[in-house]
């Protein structure tokens, strides 16, 4: 088998050893975490040791994690209009979000569709801070709901401005900071976000479980899973207590700084992109990104056929948009962003981490090199 460079992080990252430990260990036990037996108390310490970690991931309190089937579940959960805040009812009356959220945002929130608000981004993929005040200020009660990071892009949003602007017009903030840890600060007092989620794949633990994450007393009132009470009868159903453990550990392993590399190797392969094709265009480039992420798109590129062509050379890499039906779609980050449809559909999202090196970069250099003729429709620029 050819061996495999891996490219595709913002997606999903390889499981991390202390993750992987930490599941088979918790598989090992039979205990219900809602038991009180010992073997039930003893899950229960696996949930709870998990929920330390995590919270202290964010900066945030134990008791203010609400552990999730993942992100997708914790924007839904988190975007509805009845709160609950300091014990008084707080209902939401309108729900803004940027044009570049995820499509468990845009899709997912439980509003009517009148009642939901888009907020422009500009052409370097940042939400339009002028935007803002004047969008929020004509709600009563808005909920706006901004990303920390773009998954696309890799664009950091203001977080921290947007988070005062909305609390002046006495909004609540969820942020869907799932692009954020082991790459960015993502202390949720720093951030001024009330309500964050995140999603344990995205940081070396296992796929299927994320959290809701509060700052301050919010409480849901409709949760979106109702039934038993676990969770603080915020999300009902038989905690996934080997998921949870690995989550847990797995935050605790992205918590220590690793990213020192990262700034190096993309330095690198956009240099190496752009010395192969002078025409390549890197999206965002202007605005503070993540580290480890490059998007770029070259006229006449068209990404299914770039994707297909670098997995046949054992590279993994992806379009801009995810691809959950099997099927590149134009993607609406950039269609936000007023990239035209030609260059759209031509993107090309490369994302790493951990354990990354330069020698993956290189690799995909050299298959870069070697396929961007061919790949290319337009061929002027393309250094030989
Ligand atoms: N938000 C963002 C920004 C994401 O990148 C993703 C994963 N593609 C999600 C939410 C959904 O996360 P999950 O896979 O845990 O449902």
């Amino acid at each position: 088998m050819v061996a495999r460079t891996y490219l595709d992080w913002n997606a999903t990252a390889p499981l991390r050893d202390e993750a992987r430990r930490a599941m088979a260990n918790a598989l090992g036990l039979t205990g219900n975490a809602s038991s009180v037996h010992a073997e039930g108390r003893a899950a229960r310490r696996l949930v709870e040791e998990a929920r330390a970690r995590v919270a202290s991931l964010v900066g945030a309190e134990a008791k203010d994690v609400m552990f999730t089937s993942g992100a997708t579940e914790a924007n839904v959960m988190a975007l509805v209009p009845a709160l609950e805040i300091g014990g008084h009812k707080a209902l939401r009356d309108r729900l803004f979000v940027s044009a570049i959220e995820h499509p468990s945002v845009r899709n997912g929130a439980r509003f009517a569709v009148e009642d939901v608000e888009e907020l422009p981004v500009t052409s370097d993929g940042v939400v339009d801070l002028a935007a803002v005040p004047r969008a929020v200020q004509r709600a009563h009660r808005p909920l706006v709901s901004i990303m920390l990071a773009n998954n696309e892009t890799g664009a950091i949003q203001p977080i921290a401005e947007i988070a005062e602007i909305v609390h002046a017009a006495s909004g609540v903030l969820h942020v869907d900071a799932v692009q954020g840890p082991g790459r960015i600060d993502c202390d949720i007092a720093a951030l001024g976000a009330d309500l964050i989620s995140i999603s344990s794949h995205k940081l070396g633990g296992p796929q299927g479980v994320g959290a809701l994450i509060r700052r301050g007393d919010i409480h849901i009132v409709e949760p979106l899973i109702r039934g038993g009470g676990q969770e603080r009868g915020q999300r009902a159903g038989t905690e996934n207590v080997a998921a949870i453990a690995g989550f847990g550990a797995a935050a605790t392993a992205a918590s220590v700084a690793e990213i020192d590399h990262f700034a190096l190797l993309r330095e690198q392969l956009e240099e190496g992109i752009k010395s192969v094709t002078p025409d390549a265009l890197i999206f965002a480039a202007a605005a503070p990104r993540l580290p480890n992420t490059t998007l770029f798109a070259v006229p006449g590129l068209k990404a299914e056929t770039a994707i297909i062509a670098f997995d046949l050379n054992g590279i993994a890499v992806s379009s801009g948009a995810a691809c959950s039906s099997g099927k590149v779609q134009a993607s609406s980050v950039l269609a936000a962003m007023g990239v035209e449809p030609d260059l759209t559909r031509g993107a090309v999202r490369l994302s790493f981490g951990w354990s990354t090196t330069a020698d993956d970069i290189q690799r995909f250099l050299k298959t870069w090199k070697m396929l961007a003729g061919s790949l290319v429709k337009e061929r002027r620029g393309i250094a030989a």
